[in-house]
């Protein structure tokens, strides 16, 4: 099996078996985004426990964008605020990358599939939309414990 079958195979799992997602997300600090060029949609809701974050979501959309959801899931679920941006940060360059993939990928796990995903603009936010919501989500928590 080459490398583009196996990570074709990774996202294709996710898409089938995602985790972290839940029937309906229940939480007045749930956030909702949307990727109208392509339709996909989520919402999620983050609570910061001990320092870690506690992840839930809910989405509808194409493969790419439900199985970025769950690969987020699983690299950012009980991570602390500061590692997760490291993720986020790292996610955000591989799709920058053109196809390239990049050097310091060992934060990515299963998200280094869709490396191929980045050589076609469209399909960037499909993989990026999970990612924004986290970040909207913990930056409205990390607001609201302040308070
Ligand atoms: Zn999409």
């Amino acid at each position: 099996m080459n490398l583009e079958s196996l990570y074709q195979e990774i996202i294709l799992n996710h898409y089938k078996n995602p985790n972290g997602k839940v029937a309906s997300v229940d939480s007045p600090d749930a956030v909702h985004h949307v990727n109208p060029s392509c339709g996909d949609e989520i919402t999620l809701a983050v609570e910061m426990l001990d320092g870690q974050a506690h992840i839930i979501f809910n989405n509808v959309g194409c493969s790419i964008s439900q199985a970025s959801a769950s690969v987020m899931f699983d690299l950012c679920e009980s991570q602390s605020v500061s590692k997760i941006m490291e993720i986020e940060d790292s996610f955000l360059e591989l799709m920058q990358s053109r196809g390239q993939g990049i050097a310091d990928d060992e934060l990515l796990g299963d998200a280094i599939a869709f490396v191929g995903v980045s050589q076609f603009p469209a399909r960037i936010k499909c993989a990026l939309l999970p990612y924004m919501a986290l970040k909207d989500a913990i930056s409205r928590e990390i607001e609201g414990v302040s308070k």
